[in-house]
């Protein structure tokens, strides 16, 4: 029998959910490193529909095809359906499991077999964000989940197993320890300055613009002060929001023109180029309505995590954000 649990470790309060079941999951990159050369059969291509479940949602584009489609995950992490099978548990040292309880979805962002979002037109990526709006918006009112994560891990550096175009939805009942971090702390400085944390942020990096990126309208990008990793980026919605399922439809149009842009930036940067593209948005209760901004965080994946970085939980980054920044600006 599969293991499948979230655990949560007595002394770091780490949590982690164990997923056997993944192991099984199709990988386009392992196939490549095997040489095994021919592509398996891509289960996100038009024409394949019947390699993954049935979809949940869906886009159609002009011609009446899918445009968009959202699917669960034939290899979830998480899941609402293992509820019954496992008891909550602790042990005496006081290390916890309860079941993985969650949703996770799958974007499939193009019937085209292509594998990045600077091969989309900006309309159909705006596509793909208004899919995100609405998964979220579905969620929002289910009382199992508290809070949702998408992301998109593009390249096998940054964890992908298959190269067309997706992202994933992880929606949970409680709140990611990094995200109830950041939630913490911009309700701290929100009770202290009454402003929102990330809003004076802005200010500060338009106003020095040693990190700006891109100063697009509604949508700001700049090179985050304690980047984790060379040329990590932020993207914030200039005018303050709390959650990205509040974005309006003109808006989803501007930011993927912002997405596209910072990627073939970053594309031009680092060959071949990998990343995590993660969106933290507010959990859905209307708690942080005030306090917190939702952003995207686009990690580019050239460095590998080494020793210290797995041992301590800091990270070393050999290139400065404000060099990084530069270097994004050059045309
Ligand atoms: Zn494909
Ligand atoms: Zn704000
Ligand atoms: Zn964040």
């Amino acid at each position: 029998m599969t293991i499948s649990e979230l655990r949560t470790d007595p002394i770091s309060g780490r949590q982690v959910l164990i997923a056997e079941d993944r192991a099984g999951r199709p990988s386009d990159f392992a196939a490549q490193e095997l040489g095994r050369g021919e592509q398996t059969e891509c289960p996100f291509c038009a024409g394949h529909e019947c390699l993954t479940p049935e979809a949940l949602f869906e886009f159609a584009g002009a011609s009446g095809e899918w445009q968009v489609r959202v699917v669960p995950n034939k290899y979830p992490a998480v899941s609402m359906e293992q509820q019954s099978s496992l008891q909550p548990r602790t042990s005496a040292l006081g290390a916890t499991a309860q079941p993985p309880e969650g949703v996770h979805e799958v974007f499939i962002e193009s019937p085209r077999h292509v594998q990045d979002i600077t091969e989309l037109s900006s309309v159909e990526l705006a596509l793909v964000l208004r899919a995100y709006r609405e998964r979220l918006r579905f969620w929002s009112t289910d009382e199992c989940v508290q809070h949702a994560t998408i992301f998109k891990n593009v390249g096998v550096a940054a964890g992908a197993s298959l190269e067309h175009v997706h992202s994933q939805l992880l929606a949970l009942p409680n709140i990611p320890p990094m995200l109830a971090a950041e939630m913490e702390s911009s309700q701290r400085y929100y009770a202290d300055k009454k402003v929102c944390v990330f809003c004076q942020l802005i200010e500060e990096e338009l106003t020095h613009r040693q990190r700006l990126v891109v100063d697009a309208g509604s949508f700001v990008a700049f090179c985050a002060y304690a980047g984790r990793q060379p040329f990590e980026t932020w993207i914030l919605p200039r005018k303050h929001s709390a959650r990205f399922d509040h974005l309006s439809d003109e808006d989803t149009v501007a930011l993927a023109e912002i997405l596209q842009q910072i990627v073939g930036r970053l594309q031009a940067q680092l060959s071949p180029l990998s990343y995590n593209l993660i969106l933290h948005t507010a959990p859905f209760s209307q708690r942080h309505v005030a306090s917190y901004h939702w952003h995207f965080e686009l990690v580019p994946r050239s460095t590998t995590l080494a020793g210290f970085e797995w041992g301590t939980g800091m990270f070393i980054n050999p290139l400065s954000p404000e060099r990084a920044a530069g270097r994004l600006c050059v045309e």
